[in-house]
């Protein structure tokens, strides 16, 4: 056996690893279309490397290499082909799918009659590399036009790149290596094919694994996000709120800036769910949640910390600010026909607020604005109620910390 035929032993053996690889991240992600068209790349792989191993076969019959050979190049272009699916379904780009077929088509029938032309040639060669080129450059441009730049991201674009630089280059690199040899026999032989074969297998190592980190990166991204999000609300759960709010008050005390917490419960929720049931009372609080994502700023943070009851963290915010956009939707949500509910059946809600003071914790905040909320409830319900002393200067009875408010 060459070194060559040896190397390509081992691609073989590469190819079916990262095959199996992406079949079973495919059984396992929601990014399954992705990992199925990665699985089929390094399945093609192997066809093509079984294609190579049976060209220099000197048994077969007259017109089974011409067929070996198109054979190899159809199933090599079929790899660069699912990668570049694959790449282009994950970065959102468009497939360009009849000009994928067309691309087939041409090539296949240029290598085919193409095979009778001098191995060396450029024609012959170009043929043969030049569309897995073009299919790298285009893999390469889906990650680039969808404007992400994350490391992975560039580490795509550069092997990609730098995949289709080599199929360029490989025909000028055979001339300068002493060329292909003169029969698919010799081939094996040359020291451009220990060149092409080796090359080949370090970057389909380098690909596959870069593709399997975005994978991997995205099931981690998928995943933190579902552990901080609420799922009926889809606003942030307590536990992306409190993450969050933790980093912004370190800023916030870090650049003397104004931030408020408004924390808010739904009237009578029970009442709801005891008329009208429990669905009815998951729309109300989807109803809620939708209303809290319009009114916070795109700099503000939106919570449901469980039940009924919901945190809006506002940077940049003192306590005036906060409780007008409180009582501005304390006043949207009382007048929001809700679907689910009966006509002329409305919803409101209580709201307490309360401006970080310097050097106070998130916890004393929460304090101080639950104090302020629970006002609110004692009040009457459907108010915003505001916490003004520290809560280590706040009186026993939290009313008498907090001025009711309600607008005309
Ligand atoms: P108050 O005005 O004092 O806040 O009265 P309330 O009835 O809203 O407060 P209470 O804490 O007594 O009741 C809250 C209810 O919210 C009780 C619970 O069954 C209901 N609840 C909690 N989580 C959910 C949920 O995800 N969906 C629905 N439909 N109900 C929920
Ligand atoms: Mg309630
Ligand atoms: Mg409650």
């Amino acid at each position: 056996m060459s070194g060559a035929s040896f190397i390509l032993a081992i691609n073989i053996f590469i190819a079916a690893l990262f095959a199996l690889s992406f079949f079973i991240v495919a059984l396992s992600t929601k990014s399954r279309r992705i990992a199925t068209s990665f699985s089929f790349a390094y399945g093609f792989g192997i066809a093509y490397l079984i294609f190579e191993f049976l060209l220099p076969i000197h048994v077969l019959p007259t017109y089974a290499p011409r067929l070996a050979y198109v054979g190899g190049f159809t199933a090599f272009l079929g790899a660069t082909i699912c990668i570049f699916v694959g790449i282009a379904e994950r970065y959102r780009q468009p497939i360009p799918a009849r000009f994928l077929v067309l691309l087939v088509i041409c090539s296949v029938v240029a290598n085919y009659t193409g095979y009778d032309l001098e191995r060396e040639s450029l024609a012959r060669m170009m043929a043969y590399q030049a569309p897995y080129a073009l299919m790298q450059a285009l893999s390469a441009w889906a990650v680039f036009a969808a404007k992400r730049r994350q490391p992975v991201d560039w580490a795509l674009m550069g092997i990609f790149t730098l995949g289709a630089v080599q199929f360029v280059s490989k025909p000028f690199v055979a001339g300068w290596t002493g060329g292909p040899g003169d029969t698919a026999q010799d081939y094996v032989a040359t020291v451009y094919a220990m060149y092409s074969q080796s090359l080949g297998a370090v970057l389909q190592v380098a690909v596959g694994l870069i593709m399997l980190l975005m994978l991997l990166r995205d099931m981690l991204v998928e995943l933190t996000t579902r552990s901080e999000t609420d799922m009926l609300s889809e606003l942030y759960n307590r536990r992306g709120f409190e993450d969050r709010v933790a980093t912004q008050m370190m800023h916030a005390r870090s650049l003397e800036r104004a931030a408020s917490l408004v924390m808010a419960d739904l009237d009578a929720f029970k009442s709801i769910n005891d008329s009208y049931g429990h669905d009815v009372g998951d729309s109300v609080i989807m109803a809620f949640a939708a209303l809290l994502r319009d009114a916070t700023p795109s700099h503000g943070i939106a919570a449901r910390m469980g039940g009924e009851e919901f945190a809006i963290y506002l940077p940049d915010t003192n306590l005036g600010a906060a409780r007008l956009f409180a009582e501005a939707v304390r006043v949207k949500f009382g007048t929001l026909a809700i679907e689910s509910l009966p006509q002329g059946r409305f919803c409101t809600a209580s709201f307490g607020v309360a401006e970080s003071m310097p050097g106070e914790s998130y916890a004393d905040l929460r304090r101080r604005a639950d104090a302020a909320l629970y006002a609110a409830k004692r009040g009457g319900r459907d108010l915003v109620a505001v916490s003004e002393l520290p809560f280590d200067q706040m009186p026993v009875h939290p009313l008498a910390t907090t001025t009711i408010s309600r607008s005309a």
